[in-house]
């Protein structure tokens, strides 16, 4: 018989019908002659009930039904007389497809996230890490339907580039070259032509520059895929291999990108709430209580939009009335996620853009103002995690970008295709990046960026 997904299994009313689940053993109970068993197969974070007589299943099978262990069960639909389920499943035939013994790593209820971590090719059966991709899948559909919707063309980058789009190194090399027996040059550097590429080769750090020719041609666009970082930093927050999202559009100004970084956002947690109720009730129980609560006020309260300036005043404020901070937080230094979260979660209580960064601690491509000092950056900070979108308008102005470019000694050998967007019929534009591992961390209110994925890769760790 054709097997009912255990999510539409439990929303079947045709009791007396006879119907044939599969999934895994979550738990097994007994009394007097009857065992339960509470089946998940995945579709949903909730299970079915699967009730048998002993006497009807030879004993030997019945013993194979353990935690853990796979199942086919054809049985009836009935009702339940159990509060909190409507329907179960009244077993007449139980097949074991797959027994799990003792040593079953996920056996136990309470394991620590960081015992999980060591065994993440089997926490996917868990509950948690179920919910959490779940939810995971759902928000990549509301992405892509947020910009399907808005009129963006979802572009793709080439995740092997010769360029770094930062200017700054961490990024992984790829090379077929041999690496035991290295050729060099006379002097002794490294050489490239003799390389698959002819050139020097890397992971992706940003789709952004490849996706400004994008945008400079469609309109407006936008990437969802990964991004490799060699940041040799272990903080809950990075990864080395994360997804990444760019939309990047023509004729936007630093107003235009503001609004639309917060309704994208908001969006994406109104789908969270709309879609998974169930793994979201389960994380709201299990994991965090004030999840929803969180999810909730966000869509509730328009984001506060803070120039640079004017937070580091607030934090100097702070400071001064006693809040101690691990950072300096002068004009001109970089935020650290301490004083983010203060400004979110302490000062204004709710999500914040901030906007007009000093060049100094920008990217290159960001459109300076008229200060001279300060450039168009339009984070969001949020509760809970600090930055999460990078944002910022881009500077359309040739002389200008070249100046900057001058300004920082970078080589412009491998950006020259890159700078033909303002050679040529140059307009205003602007994107952001949202790390979408980030945003999961928030919908689901988990703590650390390696259990929002399913195998992280993060330093030291590369293993499934
Ligand atoms: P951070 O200061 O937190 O390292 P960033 O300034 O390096 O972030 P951007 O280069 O602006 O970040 O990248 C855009 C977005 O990508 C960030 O807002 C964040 O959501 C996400 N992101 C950046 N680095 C990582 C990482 N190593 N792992 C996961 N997400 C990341
Ligand atoms: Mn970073």
């Amino acid at each position: 018989m054709k097997r009912t997904k255990v999510i539409d299994a439990l929303k079947r009313t045709d009791f007396g019908s006879d119907i044939t689940v599969m999934g895994w053993v979550r738990s097994k109970r007994g009394s007097k002659g009857i065992f339960f068993i509470a089946l998940n197969d995945g579709s949903t974070i909730k299970n079915i009930q699967i009730v048998g007589e002993d006497q009807h299943f030879d004993e030997a099978m019945v013993k194979l039904i353990t935690t853990g262990a796979c199942i086919r069960v054809n049985g009836v639909l009935v009702e339940s007389p159990a509060a909190g389920q409507a329907s179960e499943v009244q077993a007449k035939e139980i097949e074991v497809l797959g027994a799990c013994d003792s040593t079953y790593p996920m056996q136990k209820k309470g394991q620590s996230f960081e015992y999980m971590r060591q065994h993440a090719h089997m926490r996917l059966r868990t509950n948690t890490f179920g919910a959490v991709m779940r939810i995971r899948h759902n928000m990549a559909m509301a992405i892509h339907t947020y910009f399907h919707e808005h009129g963006f063309f979802y572009f793709h980058t080439p995740l092997i580039t010769a360029s770094d789009c930062e200017g700054a190194g961490n990024m992984f090399q790829v090379t077929t070259k041999n690496l035991y027996d290295l050729k060099k040059d006379e002097n002794g550097q490294i050489t490239y032509d003799d390389d698959f590429f002819g050139t020097q080769t890397a992971l992706t750090v940003s789709g952004q520059l490849e996706g400004e020719l994008g945008a400079t041609a469609l309109g407006q666009i936008y990437t969802f895929g990964p991004t490799f970082r060699a940041e040799n930093s272990n903080t809950p927050r990075h990864l080395a291999e994360f997804w990444m999202i760019e939309p990047e559009m023509a004729f936007y100004d630093k107003q235009d990108l503001m609004d639309l970084e917060e309704d994208f956002i908001k969006y994406c947690v109104r789908w969270a709430l709309d879609h998974c109720q169930d793994d979201l009730a389960f994380l709201n129980q299990m994991i965090d209580k004030t999840l929803i609560e969180r999810l909730e006020s966000v869509l509730k309260e328009d984001f506060v939009r803070l120039p640079y300036t004017e937070g580091i005043r607030i934090l100097q404020e702070a400071i001064r009335n006693g809040r101690k901070f691990e950072f300096p937080c002068n004009w001109g230094d970089d935020l650290a996620s301490e004083h983010e979260r203060y400004l979110v979660e302490e000062h204004f209580k709710r999500p914040v853009i901030m906007t007009d960064y000093p060049k100094e601690i920008k990217a290159f491509y960001m459109k300076l103002n008229e200060d001279g000092k300060t450039m168009q950056g339009t984070d969001v900070l949020f509760p809970s995690i600090g930055e999460i979108i990078g944002g910022s308008v881009r500077e359309e102005s040739l002389d200008k970008l070249m100046a900057e470019i001058q300004r920082r000694q970078m080589d412009t050998t491998t950006l020259e295709w890159y700078l033909d967007t303002r050679r040529w019929g140059t307009c205003p534009h602007a994107g952001f990046g949202l790390g979408f591992e980030r945003l999961i961390l928030f919908v689901t209110g988990m703590q650390n960026i390696r259990d929002v994925i399913p195998f992280p890769r993060t330093p030291k760790n590369a293993a499934f």
